[in-house]
């Protein structure tokens, strides 16, 4: 028997037929419908999975479940709060399940990355483990012995919104400081736009053609690999930071694995030797032999995909 997991999120859409090996045998990918109508995007999922059966040429029935992934809150057959995609208390499970005639279940999309990593990734074997993700934003998941701790209102792990420096930048969430506001990619890309504007030598100026808002992280580790002060002072101040929440994180919960995945990941060793030099100096338990792994997400997109079911 297969599952279907399906990715929703902001831009695109990404399903994936998993077979019991957690692989994934075959993908499709659509964009994101901007609409009210909710019912509009269950049609196209539906359309998605119907597409993954012929492709594979098996009828909907060797289909166990599908799995959607939601950028936002969740209850059970409800998303509750999605704001990328304007769901507000939509029973999205029964509009997918209606059109494909298969049991729907619904988890949030950061939950659904860590689970995927966990089952199939990075954090296989694991006991406990932490998925902190550096993207848009900074999200987080906590699984303890198979289970993802979910809290009392379901927003357990939001370590985005845990504050680092009192009274320092504005986050989107209402409070100042937060982890967040300094270590998503778009904070690092303002951070380097920032001291990009004084600083006229910085490599960046020349990368964007004085167009400092073009700046994305791709183009940041390629001014740092060149050897730019400016950004080398800038990555410096970001890696503080980062150390200041992952360090947290390790303190309040001791994982076995924690994994950094989102889009920053892909940096790869550049950014995850710097950190496991520093977070090394700063644990509460530095000289214990046992130390929380710290690992980069080696699933990328498919984490979503594979978590979700
Ligand atoms: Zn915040």
């Amino acid at each position: 028997m297969y599952r279907v997991g399906i990715d929703l999120g902001g831009t695109n859409i990404c399903g994936g037929v998993v077979d019991e090996k957690n692989e994934i045998i075959a993908k499709d990918e659509l964009l994101t419908r901007h609409t009210s109508e909710p019912e509009l995007i269950a049609a196209d999922i539906a359309r998605m999975i119907f597409r993954l059966a012929a492709r594979l040429n098996v009828s909907m029935s060797a289909f166990d479940v599908i799995g959607i992934g939601i950028p936002g809150s969740v209850e059970k057959d409800i998303v509750r709060d999605a704001n990328n995609i304007g769901f507000y208390d939509v029973p999205f499970a029964s509009m997918v399940s209606s059109r494909t005639g298969l049991p729907v279940t619904l988890i949030n999309d950061t939950n659904a990355a860590a689970r995927g990593e966990y089952v199939a990734g990075s954090g296989k074997g694991a006991a406990s483990f932490f998925m902190l993700t550096l993207g848009t934003g900074v999200g987080g998941a906590y699984i303890y012995k198979g289970d993802i701790v979910e809290g009392c209102d379901l927003a357990a792990g939001e370590i985005g919104h845990m504050v680092i420096r009192v009274d320092g930048r504005q986050c989107s969430c209402g409070r100042r400081g937060c982890f967040e506001a300094y270590c998503s990619a778009s904070a690092l890309s303002l951070r380097a736009r920032e001291a990009a504007i004084t600083n006229e030598f910085c490599l960046l100026n020349k990368f964007t053609d004085n167009d400092l808002y073009k700046i994305d992280g791709k183009m940041f580790f390629k001014a740092l690999a060149a050897g730019d002060k400016t950004c080398a002072d800038i990555f410096d101040s970001y890696m503080r930071d980062l150390t200041a929440g992952v360090v947290n994180v390790i303190n309040l919960l001791q994982p076995d694995v924690l994994v950094i995945g989102g889009g920053l990941s892909g940096v790869g060793n550049v950014l995850l030797d710097d950190l496991k030099r520093r977070v090394a100096g700063e644990v509460y338990s530095l000289h214990s032999d046992t130390q929380t792994e710290i690992r980069i997400a080696s699933l990328g997109n498919d984490a979503g995909i594979i978590g979700a079911v």
